[in-house]
């Protein structure tokens, strides 16, 4: 096993995996949250949460599972009445999985209610927590979010929103956040706007999204991306009318967004930061195809990730492309059950062999990341029971070493597969492949559309690859890291 990670230390961090909507001044405004989270459903499909205010009181309806599973019901839409609403959908990974810490999240403050929904991680979460509590706040999840509805609370800033800002001004980390008041429709980013948050319209009424496929399904048009550092908040003023401000109250950073939101997370139909998450995804296939050439018969994804990076592969290697492998689409995401032994057993649930476009066949199995590695050695096991004469594997992403703090979900450093073989070679054997390559950091973010990122200031964060952690960490002893580049140093060094 290499010691690779110098921040180990930093795995207890909450971490969750979500998407955000949010909807001012429309008298479906419930219905319009259910679609846009529907959308935004690759994001997290453990529970879903909408929050209205009808003008004088605010509702809630939080429950575990999917979107579809409850929010199409017209009985629970009809109990979110009002003209705002907003949501979220949550996958944790370390936060228990229980209706209390389900979002959004909703208080009666001294300012009057207000509810939040967060897509990101604080990074100081726990010491934040544990400092709040010491001093008498009653915390009634477990979610790192919670904080920001204390640290509201205690703010001695006038309205709501100055107090908003000043509470995300107490936290690290990553957050697109949106926020409800009686009036007011918010939505924030981190300084370096690590997760990503769009600002809509849909007939004049705004809308915050996580990501501009939940403005497609409804029909609205894409204004803007919420820049980092920056607080958006809509407003709806005595005479009906709706104005925007905004604001940039957090220091200034360099916009850092992530590149896993490209390789992995996002959907293929949404533009991430300007830049069209599909055409990145089948470009890093391209590029895989020119660094890591193979002879083989067919180009087979592994299904959903891995399929445009396939198609790219597949046209710059002349290599014919072919679905061998058949996605059932009625099973969750192979992550969604939290212990290892299950998580194998999902994967078999949701992919079988195409058996008669792999048999005989020389297959260069196409993906989008290996993480533990799991779904490779169940993958590249049925493609030789399957019949395959011999199964490459190419990845259109490096080699993931670190863990994220930010809101994807990865395990500690150990259980990473980058860091249980020494060689690529080992890797390679772990997983029962003829040849194992990686897509260089390089080739991504060409794939991307950056500039090379030693060339420039950087313009995504890569962490999970190179170590360079764009915050400070806080240990579980409310210790900062070092200056993260000290990460990297460390890194090279070991
Ligand atoms: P693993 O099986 O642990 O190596 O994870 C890699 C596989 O899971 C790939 O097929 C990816 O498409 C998918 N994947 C990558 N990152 C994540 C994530 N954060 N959550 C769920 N699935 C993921």
């Amino acid at each position: 096993m290499t010691d690779r990670d110098p921040l180990g230390m930093y795995g207890d961090t909450l971490r969750e995996e979500c998407g955000v909507f949010g909807i001012l001044g429309h008298p479906e405004a419930a219905t319009l949250t259910a679609l846009g989270l529907h959308a935004l459903q690759h994001r997290g499909q453990e529970a879903a949460g909408i929050v209205s205010f009808d003008g004088r009181q605010f509702h809630s309806e939080r429950q575990l599972g999917l979107v579809g599973d409850h929010f199409t019901d017209p009985a629970t839409v009809k109990r979110l009445p009002g003209h705002m609403a907003m949501g979220h959908v949550r996958y944790s990974t370390t936060g228990e999985t229980i209706l209390r810490n389900v979002q959004p999240l909703f208080a009666e403050l001294e300012v009057g209610g207000i509810a939040i929904a967060h897509n990101g991680n604080f990074t100081n979460g726990l010491t934040v927590r544990r400092e709040l509590i010491s001093t008498g706040a009653i915390m009634q999840s477990t979610s790192d979010t919670e904080v920001v509805l204390h640290l509201i609370a205690r703010s001695r800033r006038k309205g709501s929103d100055e107090r908003f800002t000043d509470a995300l001004a107490q936290v690290e980390g990553a957050f697109a956040m949106v926020a409800m008041t009686r009036t007011k429709l918010i939505g924030a980013r981190d300084p370096n706007g690590i997760r990503p948050l769009v600002l809509g319209d849909l007939d004049g009424k705004p809308i915050f999204a996580s990501e501009t496929c939940a403005l497609d399904i409804i029909g609205a048009r894409f204004v803007r991306d919420v820049k980092n550092g920056e607080v958006v908040v809509a407003e709806i003023q005595p005479d009906g009318s709706i104005s925007i401000t905004s604001s940039m109250p957090f220091a200034s950073k360099p916009e850092r967004i992530c590149l896993f939101e490209y390789v992995y997370f996002a959907r293929p139909d949404s533009m991430v930061a300007g830049r069209s998450v599909y055409s990145a995804r089948k470009r890093a296939g391209i590029n895989l195809a020119k660094e890591a050439p193979v002879k083989a018969d067919v180009v087979v994804p592994v299904p959903d990730g891995g399929t445009p990076a396939a198609i790219g592969f597949a046209q710059a290697s002349g290599i014919p492309f072919e679905l061998g492998i058949i996605r059932n689409h009625y099973v969750g995401r192979t992550f969604i059950e939290p212990t290892q032994s299950i998580r194998a057993f999902g994967v078999k649930l949701k992919h079988s062999a195409n058996r008669a476009e792999i048999e005989g066949k020389r297959v260069v199995l196409i993906d989008d990341s290996i993480v533990r590695g799991t779904t490779s050695i169940k993958i590249i096991q049925m493609m030789r029971d399957a019949g395959a004469r011999e199964v490459h594997v190419r990845v259109a992403s490096p080699m993931i070493y670190y863990p994220d703090y930010y809101g994807i979900d990865t395990p500690d450093r150990d259980g990473l597969l980058a860091n249980q073989y020494g060689s690529l070679e080992d890797m390679c054997r772990f997983i029962g492949a003829d040849s194992l390559k990686f897509l260089s950091i390089d080739g991504l973010y060409e794939a991307v559309g950056g500039e090379n990122r030693n060339n420039a200031a950087p313009q995504f964060t890569d962490h999970y690859f190179t170590g360079d952690y764009p915050t400070t960490l806080t240990d579980l002893r409310g210790r900062h890291s070092a200056d993260p580049k000290t990460v990297s140093l460390m890194r090279e060094a070991s």
